[in-house]
């Protein structure tokens, strides 16, 4: 039978033999915006005695980086709206120094990166996610209920003139962005920027209804064809993502489709909460509460065999369904777990 390593040092590998390299951080449940399919209009956060403290968001990260996690992603909630978030990236930019990471980086909606992209590129983090759904200044505003798109877009001017590379992630909204995708596609690419599309997942209760706002990819990449020459690649990052080029514009361009394929047999990455769970599988509800074990004891023996022992639990994978009329499959926000 199998069982899990508990050695000093031994690397993090779950009963499916997957090596667990990447772990994905939400340093808040807050955000500056509201879009539509991640948060309802009036969200209850978090009380922020519930969070952990910079320091230990940064002891545990050391626990992961010590058994073998090579590239941490910070992420929220918005997380460059965490208060002296820069003192967490500073502290993990030691682990880019020491060599003992190989990646540090962030997925952000872009609106503080015209403040932080200096400090970021200073710190080490060389690429950035940013979220970004149109570029229609009202349909910026009516799908993130209250952002100036303006403010997103000198985000990620500012970006990329700190040497930081810039992917844009945009999430496929049927009737709100669809005809914009091909034209996103190509502005994207004519910056030199990356893209991913992102289907849209039952995470959290939403106003509305899901199915209403579900594109699949498979139509979005048929329309796509129409007008350009994808030629699949064979990058694959241990996600959800597929990739193509777009021959027209040198580009490389995403799908991250987690409801009409399966990605799991890959998966090589777990999340960690802004309250310190450890969710092993975006879309399952098992979770392990690592702040308990991280309280109890100064020395890290206990996180880490608590570390251990979860993801002796990663489930093989996860089984998202968007029904009509059903509530959400998983019941946390995206902004809770992290995107
Ligand atoms: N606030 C940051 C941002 O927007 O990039 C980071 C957190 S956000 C939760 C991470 C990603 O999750 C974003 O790209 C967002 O579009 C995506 N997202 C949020 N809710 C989603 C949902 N229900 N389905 C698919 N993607 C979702
Ligand atoms: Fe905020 Fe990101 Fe969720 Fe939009 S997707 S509400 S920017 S956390």
């Amino acid at each position: 039978m199998w069982s899990p390593r508990t050695d000093a040092a031994a690397p993090l590998v779950d009963p499916f033999q997957r090596a667990i390299t990447y772990l994905r951080i939400s340093v808040t449940d807050r955000c500056d915006l509201r879009c539509v399919y991640c948060m309802s209009e009036e969200m209850q956060f978090l009380p922020k005695r519930d969070l952990l403290t910079l320091e230990e968001l940064e002891r545990l990260c050391g626990v992961f980086i010590a058994r073998g996690v090579r590239k941490l992603r910070i992420t929220g909630g918005e997380p460059l709206m965490r208060r002296d978030i820069m003192h967490l990236f500073r502290g993990l930019s030691r682990h880019l120094d020491a060599g003992t990471l190989d990646e540090l980086t962030l997925t952000t909606n872009g609106t503080q990166l015209g403040r932080f992209a200096g400090e970021l590129a200073a710190l080490g983090v060389r690429r950035v996610n940013v979220s970004l759904d149109t570029l229609d200044p009202q349909k910026f505003r009516a799908i993130t209920r209250r952002g100036d798109l303006q403010v997103v877009l000198d985000g990620i001017a500012a970006a990329r003139a700190a040497g930081i590379r810039v992917k844009i992630n945009a999430v496929a909204l049927k009737g709100v962005n669809e005809d914009e995708i091909a034209g996103m596609v190509a502005w994207a690419h004519g910056l030199g920027m990356d893209m991913t599309l992102i289907e849209v997942m039952p995470l959290g209760e939403v106003e509305g209804d899901r199915t209403d706002q579900f594109l699949p990819l498979s139509v979005a990449r048929a329309r796509l064809e129409s007008r350009y020459t994808l030629t699949p690649l064979p990058d694959r990052t241990g996600g959800p993502a597929r990739y193509v080029r777009v021959e027209e514009t040198g580009g490389r361009l995403g799908f991250i489709t987690p409801l009409t394929h399966n990605f799991c047999e890959s998966c090589n990455r777990v999340r960690l909460t802004c309250t310190g769970k450890l969710y092993m599988c975006l879309g399952q509800e098992d979770a392990a509460d690592l702040r308990a074990a991280l309280r109890a004891s100064p020395d890290d023996a206990l996180v880490t065999q608590a570390v251990v022992e979860a993801i002796s639990r990663k489930p093989k994978g996860h089984d998202f369904v968007i029904e009509r009329q059903r509530p959400a499959a998983v019941p946390r926000h995206m902004s809770v777990t992290g995107g």
